[in-house]
């Protein structure tokens, strides 16, 4: 029951690894490509069971929680037994006929214009399974989604164009060190596919929404987002500025990670129409901003 991922209401598939590793990232858990479990401290009533369960000795409870080693083979055995729901797995291995057979069932509420997004992690690096998914649904009649960092062989995207209704296209960061610096990775290969894939786009009457995440101290400049506005142009149907939110700290702290960006405030609704508007006079008309903002002044003395 998606709708940020997307036109009308979709079912969203988060593929597990990600080539990137963005240092404000909301899908830490999507990160590796290994299923893993997770432990919910809130839930949990130090039974032990899990320790117990385990046939690898993979799991132990100490005074700081609950703890999986290298030895996990994430068999589930654990998950299963704990009484109290406080394990969960994150990741499940699936073939392409069951995950097909999964998707349908939410047919009822796609509609016209929703249907399936395949988002991550990255999509891109699982693409021969994405490939044979997206040709069954648009074999069915679905509407297909793909919501991609643009981090991949030029090739890759080219194989999943014809069986792609539309494109989720992440552009972070124009400055290249900055973009290594946040993400690890340099935007080169991102810009010169996101080229190719417009170009395409328009060839095919393909669609082209690109996002790009507001994060303080990071994206937020005034640089990036007229850069970026240079880059997006008129090439795509809609550029969406989404706000920093911090919504994802619990996964971090259940992780057993520190996020850089935990302390991090919302961004203020002032600042996400200036950046929108820069975006706009910058050459990118399509720009819009999306997601929650810092209350202003006004609005916390009306609550009070
Ligand atoms: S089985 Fe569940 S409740 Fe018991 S110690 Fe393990 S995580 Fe906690
Ligand atoms: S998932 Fe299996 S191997 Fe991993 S900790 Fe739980 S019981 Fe052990």
């Amino acid at each position: 029951m998606s709708t940020e991922d997307g036109p009308g209401l979709r079912t969203t598939v988060f593929f597990k690894g990600c080539p990137l590793a963005c240092t404000w990232c909301h899908n830490p858990e999507s990160l590796s490509p290994k299923s893993h479990v997770e432990w919910l401290p809130v839930r949990c009533i130090g039974c032990r069971t899990c320790e117990s369960v385990c046939p690898q000795k993979g799991i132990r409870l100490d005074e700081t929680g609950v703890h999986t080693s290298e030895q996990c083979t994430a068999c589930g055995a654990c998950t299963a037994a704990c009484p109290t729901q406080a394990l969960e797995m994150k990741g499940i291995d699936d073939t392409v006929d069951a995950l097909f057979d999964t998707l349908m069932k939410d047919r009822a509420y796609w509609g016209g214009e929703g249907g399936v997004t395949l988002s991550g992690g990255e999509v891109t690096l699982q693409w021969k399974e994405a490939l044979q998914l997206l040709q069954k649904l648009k074999a069915a009649g679905v509407n297909t989604a793909v919501d991609t960092c643009g981090f991949t062989q030029w090739e890759t995207l080219q194989q999943l164009l014809p069986v792609t209704d539309i494109f989720l296209y992440d552009l972070k960061l124009f400055e290249d060190d900055l973009h290594k610096h946040f993400t690890g990775q340099s935007n080169a290969q991102i810009l010169d596919n996101f080229d190719r894939l417009t170009a395409a786009c328009r060839e095919t009457g393909k669609r082209i929404w690109v996002r790009t995440p507001i994060i303080p101290g990071a994206t937020d400049t005034d640089d990036n987002i007229r850069a970026l506005a240079g880059v997006v142009r008129d090439r795509a149907e809609k550029w969406e500025l989404c706000a920093f939110n911090n919504l994802c700290r619990d996964k971090y702290e259940r992780l057993g990670k520190t996020w850089a960006f935990k302390d991090a405030k919302l961004m203020p609704k002032a600042r996400m129409e200036a950046l929108t508007a820069l975006a706009r006079e910058s050459g990118a008309p399509c720009a819009v901003w999306s997601g929650s903002t810092a209350l202003e002044d006004s609005e916390k003395e009306e609550r009070s």
